[in-house]
């Protein structure tokens, strides 16, 4: 196997247990590892640390599959990675029927670059990363036998794959080919999901506590989904009793979706008012027009995929906060997201006190949300933390 070693000094993150190796921290390579191969990791004193898979083409070169080197990185492992993960959601036993979730979150479930969703009788794969696209027809393989799913689908058409040299890939790698939408349950509701060209996998499962939590809060008079999507946070909205909902989205596409989900649930369709537009013009142009609302969620989409973007994305985040706070009715509720790693917890709620006190509005935080729990964030993989945001009454 060949080895990768460590400049002097560059140990400290692999000691916090943390899976990726930089390019920038290998002193050397005694070989030419090919994309996704397994390579042994060494300090720089030659002592065997881990094995992880290397990545010629991106910064991040190595990542860790195991911090045990006596671990042999073959299907026998990634059969135990992955039972492991998808035991931990939900026991053998008991069959999926038509519940959706995440079943293995990439580095936070020991899987680097692995993104496997369920979606009743599918399953729905993204490889980002070398290690895992080496590795991809034996994850195909234990997938099937571990999930005994109708279907794989792959949605590996995302930009990052670029930065590990791969091209965007979609389409069936196991089973039967997935119908156009796929009906799934989440709790009382029901969506249909687009597999093949929906946003991520086709849902936004992460967000699903919330929709269960948010929903008494949201579920009375006048609301507002900005970046509604398909219109999932509106449906719980309207089943617990929202008089009306505006859903707002750039995605026509996403809107067709929510209309056809508004109706599946067998809510009045005159409920639900749908409107293509960027939130950032469309909340102006309701507050000039006096527009008020009992609740509004907003729920963007990354503003800020580096540190650098933080500041930027900061200002985005602040203008749409004061938007929806003045749109907002005195005792009415805001429910605000950012799912951006870079953007703390912390940093959320001082952009919203900022928001707050340029709306001159009283804000008070009710709860905290967070990513779903199948979505888990590993202590030694801080960026695994993505998705926060509050349920807040403002006054
Ligand atoms: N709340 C949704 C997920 C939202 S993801 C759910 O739970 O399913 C972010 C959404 O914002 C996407 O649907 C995207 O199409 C939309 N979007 C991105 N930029 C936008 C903009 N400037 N104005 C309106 N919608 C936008």
């Amino acid at each position: 196997m060949i080895s990768a070693v460590l400049k002097p000094g560059r140990e400290e993150s692999l000691r916090r247990r943390h899976p990726w190796i930089f390019s920038g921290a290998i002193e050397g390579l005694d070989g030419e590892p090919a994309g996704g191969e397994t390579v042994a990791v060494r300090t720089s004193g030659g002592e065997l640390a881990a094995l992880g898979a290397f990545s010629p083409r991106s910064q991040i070169a190595v990542r860790i599959w195991s911090f045990d080197p006596s671990e042999k990185i073959e299907a026998g492992f990634l059969r135990r990675r992955l039972e492991r993960a998808i035991k931990a959601r939900r026991p053998e036993q008991e069959s999926w029927g038509e519940a959706c979730g995440r079943l293995v979150f990439s580095e936070a479930d020991g899987l680097p670059g692995l993104v496997i969703d369920r979606y009743a009788d599918f399953v729905v794969c993204q490889f980002l990363a070398a290690g895992a696209e080496a590795w991809r027809e034996t994850i195909v393989t234990l997938l099937s036998e571990i999930t005994h799913a109708a279907g794989i689908y792959e949605r590996s058409d995302v930009e990052v794959r670029a930065k590990e040299g791969l091209e965007p890939r979609a389409g069936v790698l196991a089973g039967a080919e997935p119908p156009e939408l796929v009906e799934v349950a989440e709790g009382e509701l029901r969506f249909l999901v687009d597999l093949r060209r929906g946003q991520k996998t086709g849902f936004y499962l992460d967000q699903r506590d919330n929709r269960a939590i948010a929903a008494p809060y949201i579920g009375a008079g006048e609301v507002l989904d900005c970046f509604s999507n398909t219109g999932s946070f509106a449906a719980a909205a309207l089943k617990a009793g929202a008089e009306r909902v505006t859903c707002v989205d750039s995605s026509a596409g996403a809107l067709e979706l929510a209309r056809r989900n508004v109706e599946l649930n067998a809510i009045d369709p005159t409920r639900a008012v749908l409107e293509e537009g960027n939130v950032f013009g469309v909340l102006r142009r309701m507050r000039g027009e006096e527009r008020r609302f009992d609740a509004v969620v907003l729920d963007p989409p990354r503003f800020a995929d580096s540190r650098a973007r933080l500041e930027a994305a900061m200002r985005g985040y602040k203008d749409i906060n004061l938007q929806a706070l003045k749109v907002l009715r005195s005792g009415g509720i805001l429910v605000t997201f950012s799912c951006s790693h870079h953007m703390s917890s912390e940093l959320l709620r001082m952009t919203l006190a900022y928001a707050a006190a340029d709306a001159g509005r009283e804000v008070q935080i009710l709860r905290c949300l967070h990513q779903a729990a199948d979505h888990p964030v590993a202590l030694n993989f801080p960026e695994s933390e993505y998705l926060k945001g509050f349920l807040c009454r403002v006054w």
